[in-house]
């Protein structure tokens, strides 16, 4: 029989980090039990567990621990899917399969060798742990639209549908091999945009925070990977290894559409060609290819001000 307090549960909470690396574990009631803390590769560096630990229960110490994976008892390896992760030692037990995309990294390295800030979700490719986050909440954000909208009276058949693409879209970023994904925050780029940088497809989100904007460029991210859309000039002056994006109608109509059901009509731009009343929202049948043409976004130029622009309505009609 066990001498356990009644008080702790049955249930247990796996607190993380930003890497997911699970730092705390409490009980149903709140109770902590157990805190770990870890080295930059991985190594524990504290492991401390709590007065009414039970170290006679098999299976009580995390079960999972570094970026949240699951420790191997028998060999102290963390397992990572596609390969064993030694800790102690900071390298992998084995090669990369996808050696041949990094070959300027030791295939036994770890998350290029800055494990601060990426991960590597199933030992094939290491990715910022921002990114995958942000594509949580990307992912989260249309799953709840997608509920809402399903237990909505009325039919909204084209936007589950459109919905329903976005989360296909979003899973297929995650788990290709052929391409990295990465959203950057950080750019200084005026509006949203996707681009090819170093290999590399880019959707830089000036406005930090916003899901909608994400759910937008992640559209445009995705055509690009299928070649439904193309590149074209170069970027400023980083040669030939930055290439903007062609806009096309019926990808911004997708990507305006998902902006849509996400942000909602505040999230909108004004369009020339779009009549609304005063108190008048618009809805999502009115994102139509003329609607694009029409949009009215900003774009600063030399002389330092904002003007108007219409950069949709040049577009070659196909
Ligand atoms: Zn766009």
């Amino acid at each position: 029989m066990s001498n356990r307090p009644e008080w702790v549960s049955e249930i247990y909470y796996y607190h993380s980090d930003h890497l997911g690396s699970t730092s705390w574990v409490t009980d149903g009631g709140g109770n902590p039990i157990e805190y770990i803390s870890y080295l930059p590769y991985g190594e524990e560096y504290q492991n401390e567990r709590f007065a009414h630990y039970d170290d006679n229960i098999y299976g009580k110490e995390a079960r999972y621990r570094f970026t949240g994976k699951e420790l191997d008892r028998e060999t102290g390896y963390t397992y990572n899917e596609q390969r064993y992760l030694c800790t102690d030692y900071g390298f992998w037990t084995r090669v990369d399969p996808l050696v041949d995309k990094y070959l300027n990294i030791s295939p036994y390295a770890y998350c290029n060798n800055n494990p601060l800030k990426y991960v590597d979700p199933d030992g094939r490719q290491y990715e910022s742990s921002d990114d995958l986050a942000f594509h949580d909440e990307l992912y989260s954000a249309v799953e709840a639209k997608l509920t809402e909208l399903e237990n909505k009276p009325g039919m909204h058949r084209k936007e589950i549908k459109s919905l329903n693409n976005a989360l296909n879209e979003l899973d297929y970023m995650k788990s290709t091999e052929d391409f990295i994904f990465h959203f950057d925050k950080t750019s200084q780029a005026y509006g949203a945009q996707t681009n090819i940088i170093d290999g590399k497809i880019v959707m830089e989100l000036p406005q930090e925070e916003s899901l909608c904007l994400g759910i937008h460029e992640a559209s445009h991210a995705y055509d690009l990977s299928q070649k439904i859309l193309e590149l074209g000039g170069d970027i400023g002056n980083n040669g030939d290894k930055a290439k903007r994006l062609i806009y096309n109608i019926v990808g911004e109509q997708k990507a305006y559409q998902r902006q849509f059901l996400i942000g909602g009509y505040n999230s909108m731009p004004k369009s020339k060609y779009l009549d609304l009343q005063p108190g008048e929202h618009m809805t999502y049948n009115d994102i139509t290819p003329l609607y694009i043409r029409g949009i009215e976004l900003y774009e600063k130029q030399d002389d330092g001000i904002c003007h108007k622009k219409y950069i949709y309505e040049s577009i070659e009609r196909k």
